[in-house]
């Protein structure tokens, strides 16, 4: 969806709050329990797990154009949304009904620079509706639907039980219906439970909730409905109930010590293609990135007054940074608009009436600048100043606004690691991506982790070496380089790439944090340009498709490596966070939601059989378990995402293609909530991600040599 907005940070917040707030829903949840205060300064960017008001609030949210980064969250009919938004924001959503619950994650220093940079940028949303009233309703004489429980699982992690459930009745359509569930555990305990309605794009799917805290194994399970339906008794299965084979004696792993910049990856290829000279190629891929770069661009003119953005057409590393713009006054009658160019000094006269004031208007110097420089100059009116007389204003410096300055600002060459003994294609290829998202600081951690597990340990257990002699191992630790330094160095919430593709008033500096392309975007299968949900043309969306498919030397780097290496059989497109394990289809068009289409009941099976291997695998860490809901298609558990890799990985290069979504939630029994992570988590949750979601990985090339093996002989 498409919303046109005015891209000043007054005007972006006043539309999209205003759209949000006027409009109060019926049906509200009851507000949270009062906590302490969590307080933001007014322009000060912070990740906060977010109570709205009700669904008409999430509602306007989306229609505003905000971006969606994860799967409505419900708890006791609260719908739960992450949102990267500023303190001024925070507070008009709070004085309209919504409660701020958890500051996941706070801007760091070099992003309060642009802190004034409207960003509602990804957000986590809730889809729920409103849970059962205290009371039960007054129940017809008549039973009018029916209940299915779809699924009921159980789990302990940290020594507490869980069950989750999803239930769906057949009265779809009638979003008053409410379904409790009644559990029994093996030591005689009972308790109930509200589920929350789910629906996506207007259809009504199932009703679930999050996991609940149960006191033991739970042994069976009911359904019922306002509307007088009992679901059959049916006894929890225990999830995933795969456990891969324990650790060897021995066994290496622990590799990561700290988060790692780009540069800290590039060093550590190096240093691992040196080590394991005999199981390891570094392959550069073909196409370089832009680089850590931008145009150099000032204001001249004051913008709150009457101003013009004036922009250098190569990047400000590129000689222009410091180059100085200025207007000037010459200080004769009857003058015209002169454009000048000297020692690195734009200098625009203003031209003069008969009686020797300036005439020139904002408009006019602008047009000037782009017809008499424009090889090194573009210039645009500031928003809100056209038509404006142009002061005498400068010298201003332009600037590229970049922080970093241990960065190279050279093109970045993409690499992947190539791991095994049979480098040939002669074997099944795994391949595992990750940080086309850059602020998603963990997702380099887990493969890199992954990587050194997999060489480490040949030399010394039998069964890595065996898997390095049947698989063919890809591995892209950083698919965005440029975003990523970028995120280290200026904006810690930076999700895309540095391309900007903007032009006219959206390529004012005060969007310079909102600009690039959402490389997980930018693929060719079920895209934003064939029709798709959840992509954006707008080129200062969080979820930004670019300007056509493969647009991007980002994605197209992923595909040229898939297309490169045939043998590759199935791939890993690591995320974070809100734990998730997934596969396509990734996308689905608005219009009836229909989907790309499903996978073959076969396909299907080894999807789930091999996700519930892996996510046992993950759990043996340090007892993370992916919950059941959000184990699944894209579609359905997460939300729609136009142009993904996978997707295009899966349709079009027949690659079996999941995404993990690292960093689960965690539970925190003091409060009995569920808590997120965040992008950028303290380091030692990071390092806990690494660690579990690498065993994921390592469980992954198991199953690739598993399906090798039960291939008829060629
Ligand atoms: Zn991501």
């Amino acid at each position: 969806m498409i919303v046109r907005r005015r891209w000043t940070a007054a005007a972006t917040t006043a539309i999209l709050f205003s759209a949000v707030l006027s409009h109060p829903g019926p049906g509200s949840a009851a507000p949270a329990d009062p906590a302490t205060p969590i307080t933001l300064s007014a322009t000060e960017t912070a990740l906060v797990r977010v109570q709205l008001r009700d669904q008409a609030q999430l509602d306007r949210l989306v229609a505003a154009g905000t971006d969606l980064a994860n799967r409505p969250r419900t708890r006791d009919g609260r719908i739960l949304a992450d949102l990267v938004l500023t303190g001024a924001q925070l507070a008009e959503l709070t004085s309209q009904g919504a409660t701020a619950v958890q500051v996941v994650q706070r801007a760091e220093d070099g992003s309060r620079h642009y802190a004034d940079s409207v960003r509602a940028a990804e957000a986590r949303t809730a889809a729920g509706l409103r849970a059962p009233a205290a009371g039960q309703r007054t129940t017809t004489a008549a039973v009018v639907d029916t209940l299915q429980v779809q699924q009921a699982y159980w789990w302990t992690t940290g020594g507490q039980t869980f069950l989750q459930t999803q239930v769906a009745t057949t009265a779809t359509d009638d979003p008053d219906v409410e379904i409790t569930v009644s559990w029994r555990t093996s030591d005689g305990a009972t308790g109930t439970f509200p589920l929350n309605r789910f629906e996506d794009s207007g259809e009504y799917q199932y009703h679930y909730a999050l996991p609940q805290p149960v006191p033991n194994r739970p042994v069976q399970l009911t359904a019922t409905s306002s509307l007088g339906g009992v679901s059959r008794v049916v006894t929890p299965t225990l999830w995933p109930n795969a456990t891969p084979p324990p650790l060897p004696a021995g066994y290496q792993k622990d590799f990561i010590d700290a988060y790692l910049t780009p540069t800290d990856i590039q060093a550590r290829i190096k240093r691992l293609a040196r080590q394991y000279r005999d199981l390891v190629d570094v392959i550069d891929l073909p196409n370089k990135t832009q680089g850590y770069r931008r145009n150099a661009a000032a204001y001249l003119g004051d913008p709150a007054v009457a101003a013009v953005v004036v922009e250098s057409v190569r990047f400000g590393d590129q000689g222009m940074n410091g180059v100085q713009v200025r207007t000037v006054d010459p200080g004769r009658r009857n003058r015209p608009l002169t454009i000048g160019y000297r020692d690195r000094v734009l200098t625009v006269s203003l031209a003069t009436d008969t009686a020797g004031k300036t005439v020139s208007t904002t408009d006019e110097v602008a047009a000037a600048i782009n017809a008499r420089q424009p090889d090194r100059f573009r210039a645009t009116v500031e928003d809100g100043s056209a038509g404006l007389p142009m002061p005498v204003a400068g010298p201003a410096r332009l600037d590229d606004g970049l922080q970093g300055t241990e960065v190279p600002a050279r093109p970045w060459t993409v690499q992947a690691l190539r791991l095994g003994v049979h480098r040939d294609g002669s074997r099944v290829g795994v391949l595992a991506y990750s940080q086309e998202h850059a602020r998603e600081w963990a997702t380099p951690l887990v493969t890199l982790e992954f990587a050194e597990r997999m060489l480490a340990n040949a030399r010394t257990d039998p069964a890595t070496r065996e898997l390095l002699e049947q698989v063919d191992i890809f591995v892209i630790p950083m698919v965005n380089p440029d975003g990523a330094n970028y995120s280290f160095n200026d904006f810690n919430f930076q999700r895309k790439n540095l391309v900007n593709h903007c032009t006219g008033p959206a390529r004012d500096p005060k969007n310079r944090t909102s600009w690039g392309v959402d490389i997980n975007r930018n693929y060719t299968v079920g895209s934003y340009f064939d029709g798709y949900v959840g992509g954006s043309a707008n080129c200062l969306s969080g979820t930004y498709s670019g300007t056509a498919e493969l647009s991007e030397a980002e994605s197209s780097n992923v595909i040229a490596l898939a297309q490169a290496h045939p043998n590759i059989t199935f791939a890993m497109n690591v995320h974070s966070y809100g734990g998730y394990f997934m596969w396509p289809p990734g996308a689905y068009r608005a219009d009836g939601r229909i989907t790309l289409p499903r996978p073959s009941i076969d396909e299907s099976t080894l999807f789930l059989d091999s996700a519930r291997r892996i996510v046992g695998a993950i759990a043996q860490e340090r007892g993370t378990v992916t919950w059941p809901s959000q184990t699944g298609p894209v579609a359905d558990v997460l939300y729609s995402a136009a142009g993904n890799s996978a997707d295009q990985l899966y349709y079009e290069l027949g690659i079996f293609a999941w995404d993990f979504e690292v960093g689960n939630d965690r539970w925190n029994a003091a409060t009995s909530e569920w808590e997120a992570v965040g992008f950028q988590p303290p380091f030692d949750e990071a390092h806990g991600e690494s660690q579990e979601y690498a065993g994921g990985l390592v469980e992954m090339v198991r199953v690739a040599r598993d399906y090798a093996a039960a291939q008829p002989a060629p």
